[in-house]
């Protein structure tokens, strides 16, 4: 067990330098005050087609999200997998939130694509595999978009707390954390969900924290149970892939919930965290 210097992490920090508490950070996306509200960000883990995105969005307006997600840019384990539609999945992307009236985020895994993707997107991911690249995280400081940074897989809470610390320097204090499960000696699960890291950030940092218990799990049965985990131990806001046809999914087939799986799921979120305030 270490102690965490927070004086070191002087923006991201809970404390300000008088030794006082920061509020949580709120910021204003599509309809929700990120970091007050509950945000329900949910989506397919890639973009596949035009019709594939657009059924996505109007069905999860309807059941209750706050923002469409749905990578564009993957990246993949392997060469050989999916990469995404790349700009035209930005494009499909857009068009389905704006139709169906909801803000959307995506991911951004090059520097050299921060520019193109803050066109399109509301919200700027950044992934896992990229939590430690900081040319990135020097772009993404200087874009006028909100960041949701996901934890490495990896990575300790005070490396991850750097990262964001690099994006609020760069000058970005719409920033807000994602766990998404670490790797440990388990292989039943894809990852392990780090729960005690959601009630550790509560009280090290004043940036909001969002649970993912999709890539955490990697199976479609634990996502329900996980989520409502989640809740209680004091996330601000849940990312779960969802899809029109999980079987079918060129990405992560295992994990996207089905569509009547997720309204079932978000009407539990709603009491639960109703419930736990
Ligand atoms: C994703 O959300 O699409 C993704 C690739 O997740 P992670 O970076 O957490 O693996
Ligand atoms: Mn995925």
């Amino acid at each position: 067990m270490t102690n965490i210097d927070l004086k070191k992490l002087p923006l991201v920090s809970r404390t300000d330098p008088e030794g006082n508490p920061r509020p949580t950070t709120t910021f204003r996306v599509g309809g929700v005050d990120v970091g007050k509200d509950f945000l329900m960000i949910a989506g397919p883990c890639s973009v596949e087609s035009r019709e594939q995105i657009t059924e996505i969005a109007f069905f999860l307006k309807e059941a209750g999200a706050d923002m469409l997600r749905g990578g564009a840019y993957k990246p993949r384990t392997s060469p050989y997998s999916f990469q995404g539609l790349g700009r035209v999945g930005l494009e499909y992307l857009r068009e389905a939130g704006d139709a169906a009236g909801l803000p959307i985020i995506t991911e951004v895994i090059d520097t050299r694509d921060v520019y193109l993707v803050c066109e399109y997107a509301d919200v700027l991911q950044i992934g896992a595999r990229n939590m430690q690249n900081f040319s990135l995280l020097q772009e993404v400081g200087k874009a006028r978009k909100p960041v949701l940074l996901k934890r490495g897989m990896n990575a300790t809470i005070e490396e991850w707390l750097n990262c964001a610390e690099y994006i609020l320097s760069g000058g970005n204090d719409r920033v807000m954390l994602c766990e998404r499960g670490i790797r440990t000696h388990e292989t039943y699960t894809r990852n392990t969900l780090d729960l005690s890291a959601v009630a550790a950030l509560k009280g090290l940092t004043h940036l909001p924290v969002i649970v993912d218990p999709s890539h955490a799990t990697g199976r479609r049965e634990l996502i329900a149970p996980m989520s409502l985990a989640a809740v209680v131990a004091g996330c601000d806001g849940l990312e779960i892939e969802v899809h029109n046809c999980p079987e079918k999914a060129l990405s992560d087939a295992g994990q996207q919930l089905h569509f009547g799986e997720f309204e079932q799921l978000a009407k539990k979120v709603k009491k639960i965290h109703e419930s736990a305030l």
